[in-house]
């Protein structure tokens, strides 16, 4: 049968065989009655059963071609499930989303490879969401609840953080997959807010704010802003003054309230510059 061929190393195949964590996992998705759930990479079904079971709808994406056909095949008769056959960093997830005005639980052990890119898809789509459950790789995860001023605080701190609330829920040891990855993964609870944590104008402006910060971690914030397309409209040195920051702070070292301060204040010079 197709779902019992070997795991594939490019598609991130590593498979939960560890029934307790299986269970620990539903539990932690925490599937209201007639819920609406998406998994990103059902893989060979470890969750998928248990979450049709629970779910009032279920959308499934899956880039292997012969497990989205073996997922369709197993749910022919199960009309709240609906397999798409494709790369989930390629659909159009808002548009998929968007076809029920219930918010979706979103549950997914995600293929490292992708984990990161994957987070900014979802990120962009947190109006939709309900609740996220994922496994992740561990250092990715330790990312997300990093502080300022560490090695692990990054781009996808300061963005998830302005949208989720993220609680770590387990760590699952490589022996729970098959094949064992060679690394530790954590499963976590991402809560969307239904306000951003901190006021940040423009949120287009916020990511490339943070992103250029983040662009080259050993220069000083300041070097940093200059190479960002906004500084067309902003001087930096007055900026930085503006919002009491030393350009001479590397931009890890920036709180969430002084990213949105930045981003703020970039927003007003980037209106007054349109009008
Ligand atoms: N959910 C299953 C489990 O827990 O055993 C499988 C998890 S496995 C870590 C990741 C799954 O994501 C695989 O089934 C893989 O084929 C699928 N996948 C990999 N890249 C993908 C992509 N770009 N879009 C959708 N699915 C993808």
């Amino acid at each position: 049968m197709s779902a019992t061929r070997r795991p594939l190393k490019s598609l991130g195949q590593n498979f939960l065989v560890d029934q307790n964590i299986i269970a620990r996992i539903i539990q932690a998705a925490d599937i209201g009655a007639d819920q609406a759930v998406l998994e990103i990479g059902p893989g060979r079904g470890a969750l998928t059963g248990h979450l049709a079971e629970r779910a009032g709808r279920l959308l499934l994406v899956e880039f292997d071609h012969a497990l989205a056909a073996w997922h369709r095949d197993q749910h022919k008769d199960n009309q709240r499930v609906t397999v798409i056959d494709g790369d989930v960093l390629k659909v159009d997830l808002d548009a998929l989303l968007s076809d029920t005005p219930q918010k979706w639980n979103v549950v997914a052990n995600l293929p490292y490879n992708i984990s990161t890119e994957v987070l900014f898809r979802l990120y962009h789509v947190h109006d939709k969401l309900a609740r996220m459950t994922l496994m992740l790789q561990k250092e990715v995860g330790d990312r997300l609840a990093a502080p300022p001023d560490c090695s692990e605080y990054g781009v996808t701190t300061v963005l998830l953080g302005l949208w989720f609330d993220i609680r770590r829920a387990f760590v699952v040891h490589p022996g729970s997959f098959h094949p064992s990855p060679k690394v530790d993964s954590v499963v976590l609870n991402f809560i969307p807010r239904s306000e951003a944590r901190a006021d940040v104008g423009d949120e287009e402006v916020f990511r490339s704010v943070v992103k250029s910060a983040f662009s080259m971690r050993r220069k000083t914030l300041v070097n940093c802003l200059k190479s960002a397309e906004f500084t067309k409209h902003v001087d930096c040195a007055a900026l930085l003054e503006a919002c009491s920051i030393d350009g001479r702070r590397r931009g890890e070292t920036l709180s969430l309230e002084e990213f949105a301060a930045l981003s703020r204040h970039v927003t007003k010079a980037v209106r007054a510059a349109a009008e």
